[in-house]
């Protein structure tokens, strides 16, 4: 694996100016797609779109958490929060997610159900701690970035003998599924930048499935604007020489091999599990499942649930979204029915969402830049 010159802090201009020799020597339309949730808002609230040459386009694929939770696992999380007796532990971008049935955790909270918004697993392991008469589920929601701390989570309350902590898990895996959506054949893209921080996690030859079988380029990429923009001139790059490779364009936190410590705790806990995602189905090994030895943690096994599989919203394009068929323009919701402040689909509803993105910078047509450097909250992709 290399790192470009292009690891080095450099000015946007020069990066563009990189970028726009390697596109016009390719001469042709080239698109790439991003998988994660702060790549997809920081290009958009930077105005990156703006810039870039017209033959070049960063597509936003399965990359942000909530978005990807599928329907029927949103069903299960309502579900079981709005259980008497049971206190339901969430980050805060899950709390406004619709169900099948129009119904959301925040609803569940005002007709009674006992919802918390928390900022990190082990908050709710604190929670159970001090109030051993409730059953203190945590929905853990995200990718390898947040797993580990739902793992950590999990032995904390093993070593603390909880008998009324759970965890609702729907972790799910980003390289499994940039390699379903891939099998899918529904996209047709020159290359991938890869997410930083999952990289972090996993390390950057983690992705290295994707140039072996697919021969599309990777880069790993970091989330400021002259950092998007250096992977992307360094992917136009590949294709303009002819050339497929994993390169790491964020190595002040990435490593070929990723934070074992954090790798040792995911591998304790959690099994690669089946999983289902929204518009891309089940993708075998694209999750991950509480083992066995853990299963009184696992609030399917205490709760004896299950999720049952039902349609989108009606009228709501996430699924297409997500797997960059569709833009959220596309969708005939957006903006009218559908909007940050009564949203309908989990890409609305999620700081990290496509809907929501282009709700705030891209709404009248052109992106637009927006001074503001308030880092979104979220789940973390
Ligand atoms: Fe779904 Fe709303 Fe996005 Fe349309 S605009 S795809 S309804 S989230």
């Amino acid at each position: 694996m290399s790192s470009a010159t292009l690891d080095q802090p450099l000015s946007v201009d020069y990066i563009l100016g990189r970028l726009g020799r390697a596109a016009e020597r390719v001469g042709r339309d080239l698109s790439f797609m991003e998988v994660c949730g702060t790549h997809t808002v920081h290009a958009f609230r930077s105005g990156l779109h703006s810039l870039m040459p017209e033959n070049v386009k960063l597509l936003s694929g399965p990359g942000c958490p909530v978005c990807v939770t599928s329907q029927g696992d949103i069903d299960l999380l309502i579900e079981l929060g709005s259980r008497r007796g049971v206190t339901l532990c969430t980050y805060g971008d899950m709390i406004r997610v619709t169900g099948s049935a129009g119904q959301s955790l925040e609803l569940a909270r005002m007709n009674g159900a006992d919802v918390r918004v928390v900022y990190s697993a082990m908050d709710a392991v604190k929670l159970a701690a001090s109030d051993k008469k409730r059953q203190v589920v945590f929905a853990a929601v995200g990718f390898e970035t947040t797993a580990p701390a739902t793992a950590a989570a999990i032995l904390a309350a093993s070593k603390l003998r909880l008998t009324n902590f759970t965890a609702l898990a729907s972790h799910k895996l980003v390289v499994p599924a940039m390699l379903g959506l891939l099998a899918t054949r529904r996209v047709n893209i020159d290359g991938f930048l890869c997410p930083g921080h999952v990289a972090v996690v996993v390390g950057a030859k983690a992705f290295a499935p994707i140039v072996e079988r697919y021969g599309l380029p990777c880069v790993v990429g970091g989330f400021e604007a002259n950092q998007i923009a250096a992977a992307l001139a360094r992917l136009v790059e590949m294709v303009a020489h002819g050339e497929c490779g994993l390169e790491n364009l964020y190595p002040q936190a990435v490593t070929d091999d990723g934070n074992a410590t954090a790798r040792a705790v995911l591998e304790e806990v959690f099994a690669p599990a089946t999983v289902t995602w929204r518009a891309l189905g089940e993708i075998p090994d694209s999750g991950l499942g509480i083992r066995p030895f853990y299963r009184l943690f696992d609030a399917k096994v205490r709760f004896g649930l299950k999720a049952v599989e039902v349609p989108e919203p009606p009228g709501c394009r996430c699924g297409d979204v997500i797997t960059a068929q569709a833009t959220p323009g596309d969708c005939k919701l957006f903006g009218r029915a559908c909007t940050p402040v009564d949203p309908i689909g989990p890409c609305m509803v999620s700081s990290e969402g496509t809907c929501q993105a282009w709700f705030k910078y891209r709404r009248h047509g052109k992106p637009v830049r927006v001074a503001s450097s308030r880092k979104p909250m979220g789940v973390g992709a």
